[in-house]
């Protein structure tokens, strides 16, 4: 049985519609997936994500390790019991936390020592490790442990961190294979691997094709729009779907803006997750099909409108730009609520959009009429 099937095609891009088989349901791409680190996705209820239409959460294996940790999970189910979400969770290995959030790391060949961004205390993670932690967490899709560099990063040190990367992605899929061995395809987790290169377009097509081989069941693109310029990462994605098969997904960590979105999907791209939508929300900026706004700006205070008239979410359907102008200078937690809803609605839509615009043919014309108001929108 296949997991990955490409339902249509576009024509003149690369953009695809398809749908991904995972043990806890179907994914159909292009998906966003809101993004869930801690377990929840910041200020938004499971009764509210049902309703957003969301297919696939994304959370973190480095942070649910530390806290609540594994053995709470496994008392609850899993992290799918603990937070009451009964569909698929995509499960970031952790490397990228690891290198950002801990102190004192000591990368060997072997694994990664740290020590934890909240007590101090000491821990270890290999690439075998971090398979078992996902088993634990009982998500639906896993990803290997990988090693991250900060971007600009020197060619030395992009290419050692690839060199232990591959080496990893290696052990955990035989780790992986052992682990599931067991399980019946229907109800197996997928595995993802990790697609590093820094900002070296041959070492993201050498990346690429070092996991193509490898052959899990879908890619997934790290250490892009962590700080460089649009081209760089443009240029650096376009490297690695060069040299991708295409019959399995491609998901791009950790990006959340729509035009970028738009443009990876014309690539090849699948799958998405960013915290920008939720983020963003607390700080009062709404994603609308009219462009981006903040709501704190005078023109707002007594403005009768939903968020974006073209928008079907909770926060839409029945609140004002007025009112949720008013709670945001109040400091009213229902104002993140509200907007965090909406802006994870916006971009759901969005993938929505791309996936019935795959189907009908008629991608790059969606893609301008979108990007021709959002992109010019004051
Ligand atoms: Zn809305």
């Amino acid at each position: 049985m296949e997991h990955f099937e490409v339902l249509h095609k576009d024509k003149e891009t690369a953009a695809r519609a398809g749908v991904l088989k995972t043990p806890r349901g179907l994914v159909h791409t292009t998906v966003f997936m809101p993004v869930a680190t801690q377990g929840t996705v910041k200020a938004v209820s499971q009764r509210d994500i049902s309703e957003l239409g969301a297919e696939c959460l994304l959370s973190n294996t480095y942070h649910l390790y530390l806290r609540p940790g594994l053995e709470t999970l496994e008392k609850f189910g899993g992290l799918n019991g603990f937070m009451n979400h009964p569909g698929p969770v995509l499960t970031d290995s952790g490397g990228f936390q690891v290198y950002s959030l801990s102190k004192l790391r000591k990368i060997t060949d072997n694994g990664v020592h740290f020590s934890s961004h909240i007590d101090g205390s000491p821990h270890f993670f290999s690439p075998e490790k971090v398979i078992d932690f996902q088993a634990s967490i009982g998500s639906s899709i896993w990803t290997c442990l990988d090693v991250c560099v900060k971007n600009p990063a020197s060619r030395a040190d992009a290419e050692d961190a690839l060199k232990k990367t591959e080496a990893w992605a290696k052990r955990a899929k035989a780790h992986f294979v052992e682990k599931t061995r067991h399980i019946e395809p229907a109800k197996r987790p997928l595995l993802f691997g990790i697609i590093q290169g820094s900002m070296y377009p041959d070492l993201r097509a050498e990346a690429a094709r070092h996991m193509a081989e490898l052959n899990p069941d879908g890619f997934a693109v790290g250490g892009l729009s962590v700080g460089e310029s649009k081209a760089q990462m443009m240029e650096s994605l376009a490297a690695v779907m060069e040299n991708l098969p295409r019959n399995k997904p491609v998901y791009f960590m950790g990006l959340g803006s729509p035009e970028d979105i738009w443009n990876s999907v014309e690539l090849g791209v699948d799958m998405f997750d960013c915290v920008l939508p939720t983020r963003n929300a607390r700080n009062g900026q709404a994603l609308t099909s009219q462009g981006k706004f903040y709501i704190k700006n005078a023109q707002y205070k007594n403005d009768q409108d939903p968020l974006d008239p073209d928008c079907d979410c909770h926060c839409c359907r029945n609140y004002s730009r007025g009112y949720l102008s008013h709670l945001y200078k109040s400091k009213e937690i229902l104002a993140s609520q509200l907007m965090s809803i909406h802006n994870l609605r916006f971009l759901i839509n969005q993938t929505k959009l791309m996936r019935l615009a795959v189907a009908a043919g008629n991608f790059k014309q969606a893609k301008k009429a979108f990007m021709d108001v959002y992109m010019t929108a004051k």
